[in-house]
């Protein structure tokens, strides 16, 4: 049974995890072992089982618990060369060190994993798209604009967890200091409502039939903003029957897969 889920998501901390029922792959783990072992509990996969983790990038929000998960369950750790260089997950065997390259397919346990680059302030960041059963999942959050070459990754996506970050305005009218606001706007920061529902609907039209937004902001945006603005978008474009999703900041969102 595959299971594509969001654990937690949002500045305050972002994981997923897929499976095909054999591999049991995290994206990220932006908590404490602790949290994760309770996350994992309503999934159905035991923190013992599971396969590797796999990193975005360095922030803390998706890196906090990594070193712990690792040292305690022997994961293999996967990231690109540079993510690991940045990154602070203190001490893990040689053999957990397992370095990705964007546009280079690997093989993680039984599923096939493509990184590929994302325009965002980090040393070298990733989103991950995955292959099961010839479905096609992806992770993409922490993106700052969407490049052609971007989006020919996202394309063909059957499922999406997607960034959905922040309405402009209220990032605009709202209490965070100038260069923070700055920071999300540019071309490396995060994406907005109406980027996220634009490119839903390229995805859409590409075929993608499960959106899932994710990270979305607490100070700038609502699951219902962020729905809406996406929702209205494939709505007046015709495909309303696109399965929209928004992952909670705190709990389990899974896909009815
Ligand atoms: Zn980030
Ligand atoms: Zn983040």
């Amino acid at each position: 049974m595959i299971k594509f889920m969001s654990l937690i998501s949002g500045s305050s901390g972002n994981s997923t995890l897929i499976s095909d029922g054999q591999t049991h792959l995290l994206i990220d783990c932006g908590m404490s072992g602790k949290r994760l072992k309770e996350k994992l509990s309503c999934t159905g996969v035991d923190p013992q089982q599971l396969s590797g983790v796999l990193i975005t990038h360095e922030h803390t929000d998706h890196t906090c618990g990594v070193g712990v998960i690792a040292r305690r369950y022997g994961l293999p750790v996967f990231a690109t060369e540079k993510t690991f260089g940045a990154m602070d997950i203190g001490a893990i065997d040689a053999n957990q060190i397992n370095i990705v390259v964007p546009d280079t397919d690997f093989v993680a346990g039984t599923i096939r994993v493509t990184p590929f680059s994302i325009p965002h302030d980090a040393a070298d960041p990733v989103g991950y798209s995955f292959c099961i059963s010839g479905e096609k999942y992806t992770v993409a959050t922490d993106i700052g604009f969407m490049p052609d070459k971007l989006f020919s990754h996202l394309a063909g996506s059957d499922s999406i967890i997607l960034e959905s970050n922040h309405d402009i305005e209220m990032l605009r009218y709202g209490s965070y200091p100038y260069d923070l606001k700055r920071r999300i706007l540019s071309n490396v920061g995060h994406m907005s409502n109406d980027l996220t529902a634009e490119t839903s609907l390229r995805l859409a039209d590409s075929g993608t039939k499960r959106i899932m937004l994710a990270h979305l902001s607490h100070e700038n945006n609502t699951p219902d903003i962020a729905r809406i603005t996406t929702a209205s978008m494939l709505d007046r474009e015709g495909y309303s029957d696109v399965e929209l999703y928004v992952a909670d900041r705190y709990d389990v969102t899974a896909f009815a897969v």
